[in-house]
């Protein structure tokens, strides 16, 4: 008889949104007047660049003619798109190769699939509260997890411990908590890893929301980073692609443990695994990268960064705690009055009709913190923010 992959039951089911969703429905249905405004989005709101829709409409119709026509493409991504990329991370100061960028469908596939890599009995290290891709596809693997406690004491950016682990994930600007790692506690990691011959995991996918510039928007502005590090990027949060799907993953060729090239690998799973990304949205994705498109797209992410700061006023006004919202659309804040997640998600819901994330939905130590973003629109922002004030001022 066919024998499964038990570590699926070792899972913990995913509910969080279901039940956010379950309980904002349950609310709509016993106040049909009332207006529920949604702090809790983690999708991009705003439409694509003009910029980017021009070259996507133009790759359509070059679908259409048989001497424009592109099937099957480069696993690893378009020559012009990989050396796009490469010029980005030029222009702040991070020399690449083009055999080093792995054009992907997006940060979340490349995520789970970089565990194939690497041996089940690595001891793996993942921050607490933490994007939960992370943990699900490492418990998937079987792979023994050690938590790092991010809280208010580290500013929620935990350094490396006094002990041995293998691979090591690290989200910066981070989800849930919109912490921001400066360029001496990323060295502290680098270190940790050489040290070791571990490997970090660098989830860099909200790095546009930098905007601090002695703030590293890559692993590989780090000195030492190259032989520890992979990168994971997207254009989900940069340039609205969460529906369209585009990412990247740099790869360095100095990734080399016991003679075997953690590049040489992640091609060979790619090609062996992984069929490309369509060229249509490839061409898309390249067009992100023209100045004319990153000026479009800056005035987007001013738009939620705006979000971000009327939220960060408003909780500065009722004294609560929190962290994120400058470097990040996400704001992680300490339930008022000692509430706990969930506790406060219904009393915000009751008093203020405004949904939020509660906390321990992102690990254990989320208990007592609440998750609000800035991708909403402006207006509701504006006005949650009242209510919020009218509700707890
Ligand atoms: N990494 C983090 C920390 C995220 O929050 C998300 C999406 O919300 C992703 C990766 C996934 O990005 P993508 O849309 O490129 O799969």
């Amino acid at each position: 008889m066919i024998m499964l992959n038990e570590q699926y039951q070792d899972l913990t089911p995913s509910y969080l949104f279901a039940e956010v969703a379950r309980r904002a429905a349950a609310f709509a249905q016993a106040h049909p007047d009332q207006e529920i405004i949604k702090l809790s989005i983690g999708d991009v709101t705003r439409p694509l660049a003009p910029a980017v829709i021009a070259a996507m409409h133009k790759a359509v119709d070059e679908m259409g003619q048989a001497a424009t026509f592109h099937g099957y493409g480069p696993e690893q991504g378009y020559d012009f798109l990989r050396q796009a990329i490469g010029r980005y991370y030029q222009s702040f100061g991070v020399e690449l190769e083009d055999d080093e960028i792995f054009v992907s469908d997006g940060a979340k596939s490349d995520l789970a699939n970089i565990t194939d890599l690497f041996d089940r009995d690595n001891k793996v290290l993942i921050p607490d509260p933490v994007y939960p891709v992370y943990v699900d596809t490492n418990i998937m693997n079987g792979r023994e997890i050690v938590y790092l406690e991010a809280n208010e004491a580290n500013g929620f950016l935990p350094a490396p411990p006094d002990f041995e682990a293998d691979l090591i994930y690290l989200c910066s600007p981070n989800n849930p908590t919109g912490a921001v790692y400066n360029r001496d506690q990323l060295k502290a990691w680098v270190d940790y890893a050489n040290r070791w011959g571990a490997v970090l995991l660098f989830d860099a996918a909200y790095e546009s929301f930098i905007t601090d510039p002695d703030l590293p928007r890559s692993i590989f502005e780090i000195p030492g980073a190259k032989t520890c590090a992979i990168e994971f990027c997207s254009l989900s949060k940069t340039a609205g692609f969460t529906g369209t799907r585009c990412g990247y993953t740099v790869v360095p060729q100095e990734l080399v443990f016991d003679s075997m090239s953690l590049n040489h690998m992640w091609n060979r799973r790619q090609t062996t695994k992984f069929n490309g990304v369509p060229y249509v949205v490839q061409r898309a994705a390249e067009a992100v990268f023209t100045e004319e498109a990153r000026a479009q797209i800056r005035a987007s992410i001013a738009y939620y960064q705006e979000n971000a700061r009327v939220i960060a006023a408003g909780l500065d006004r009722l004294g609560i705690a929190y962290t994120g919202g400058v470097n990040s659309p996400y704001l992680w804040m300490r339930c008022p009055n000692g509430m706990g997640s969930w506790e406060f998600f219904d009393d915000l819901l009751q008093k203020a009709a405004v949904v939020g994330t509660p906390g321990e939905g992102f690990g254990s130590c989320g208990k007592g913190y609440f998750r609000l973003t800035a991708f909403g629109d402006h207006d509701k922002t504006v006005e949650a923010m009242e209510r919020i004030q009218k509700a707890y001022g």
